[in-house]
């Protein structure tokens, strides 16, 4: 092997290693991302506290109610909405920050404990 060719090798392993992708979760260009089965949605803070408005455990219920307002009913449907995206899984690209983050939320606001 030439020594350019060293070199050259060396480079694109480095190229390699750097190579940019857009996570899917914060859509930012990030080195080193995940390539696999991820949800569609990584757990958000603004939502989770929704839930928690609505009872965390039985806040479907309330979409089976008549005495809501518009707002509410739209609320609730976006939850719904946010619900599934949270337990949908499909392939996908997910960068190191939101993967930490993902377990960390998931720690937070659905705790092992809880499930089942
Ligand atoms: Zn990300």
């Amino acid at each position: 092997m030439s020594f350019l060719s060293t070199l050259y090798n060396v480079n694109s392993i480095i190229l390699e290693m750097k190579k940019l992708e857009t996570c899917h979760h914060c859509g930012k260009q990030k080195e080193n991302c995940y390539h696999g089965f991820i949800a569609l949605t990584i757990p958000h803070p603004e939502w989770e506290e929704k839930l928690d408005r609505w009872g965390r455990k039985d806040w479907w219920k309330n979409l089976e109610r008549t005495d809501l307002s518009e707002d509410q009913m739209k609320e609730l449907d976006e939850i719904c909405m946010y619900d599934q995206a949270l337990n949908t899984v499909g392939r996908g690209i997910q960068c190191d920050d939101c993967g930490r983050k993902e377990a960390e939320l998931y720690e937070k606001y659905y705790p092992k404990d809880l499930q089942n």
